[in-house]
């Protein structure tokens, strides 16, 4: 993998027939940017900030923030940044001992949900992202969005940040882009409405299969059912590309999915705009698009749209990625 990233990182990832597809990387902290572009990202489509909070006691300062995001912002030199607001809640709750926990984490007060009931810690991140945003090309996405009110209300709470800075002669960015992950069924169901009122789109897989199929990502019992070829998650996908590419916007996915190299003629089909994943898969999901086309791509997606089963239309995926890699 780093041989091929030293000989694919200034390509393009470009299919035979011309189909363009950007490759972000995904990160958790600062540091990693050396090794997202030494591995030929294009950008930063998913930055986890939820890591800065975990492993300590306190929560980061206005300050603190600002100086994170400031940072990648610069070192990624003008290329896009989407910084991801605060994924916490669920299992990641700063400060809360075990038996505070709610009984279905999954299910309740995280990422949106809990920054629209923690409205100063919010505040301190949309504050800093538009301060950041005066040093780089900065998209904001928001995690975890199950409907069109949610976006209205972090983008309302957004301008009022972004109003008492300016009145404060603060500078911003003029065109950063917000835009939300795609990760809850409802959220799939409803795409065409929220392309209406979001800049860009990119599917969480993590979350979006853990509950379309109804399982709890951290279960091993019910592991064996996490399949991103179930046949609801490829319609689900269908669905929401289809919305973004009607309404004229962006779509990316930046789930696991993105990066594992078996579904990248699927991605291919599916059409989707970017993927973002980590550093290391970089290469060979680019090596995999460069050497096939949009064509055959949608001949295997058909084709494997037909099946039934999700294992049906593994086996069917596997045999023809391994016949042509
Ligand atoms: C996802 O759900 O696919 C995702 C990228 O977000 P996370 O894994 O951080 O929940
Ligand atoms: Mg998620």
């Amino acid at each position: 993998s780093e041989q091929l990233a030293l000989r694919t990182k200034d390509l393009p990832a470009v299919s035979t027939d011309e189909y363009r597809i950007r490759l972000n990387g995904n990160m958790e902290f600062p540091e990693e940017i050396p090794s997202l572009l030494a591995h030929g990202a294009e950008g930063i489509g998913l930055y986890r900030t939820e890591f800065m909070f975990l492993e300590r006691k306190t929560v980061p300062t206005e300050e603190e923030h600002y100086r994170a995001y400031k940072q990648v912002l610069e070192s990624m030199g003008g290329r896009p940044v989407t910084i991801r607001t605060l994924d916490l809640g669920g299992d990641k709750v700063p400060g809360k001992t075990k038996h505070e926990r709610e009984p279905n984490p999954a299910m309740g007060l995280r990422a949106i949900r809990y920054c629209l009931a923690n409205r100063e810690l919010f505040r301190a991140q949309l504050r800093a992202l538009l301060r950041a945003s005066a040093h780089g090309n900065l998209r904001i996405m928001v995690p975890l969005i199950s409907g069109v009110s949610e976006l209205r209300e972090a983008r309302s709470e957004l301008e009022a940040c972004r109003t008492a800075l300016s009145r404060a002669g603060v500078r911003i960015g003029n065109r950063i882009q917000v835009g939300i992950m795609v990760e809850t069924p409802s959220a799939a169901l409803i795409a065409d409405r929220l392309a209406q009122e979001a800049d860009f789109f990119s599917v969480g897989t993590n979350d979006l299969i853990q509950y379309t199929m109804a399982i709890d990502r951290q279960n091993r019992d019910v592991a064996y059912l996490y399949k991103p070829l179930h046949l609801a998650v490829l319609r689900s996908l269908q669905n929401i590309v289809g919305a973004a590419k009607a309404a004229g916007i962006p779509v990316s996915m930046c789930g696991e999915m993105a990066g594992d190299p078996i579904y990248a003629l699927v991605l291919l089909a599916l059409g989707f705009d970017e993927l973002s994943m980590t550093a290391g898969q970089v290469p060979m999901v680019k090596n995999i698009l460069r050497r096939s086309s949009r064509a055959e791509a949608l001949e295997l997606l058909n084709t494997a749209m037909e099946l039934t089963t999700a294992e049906e239309i593994e086996r069917h995926i596997r045999t023809e990625m391994e016949r042509r890699f």
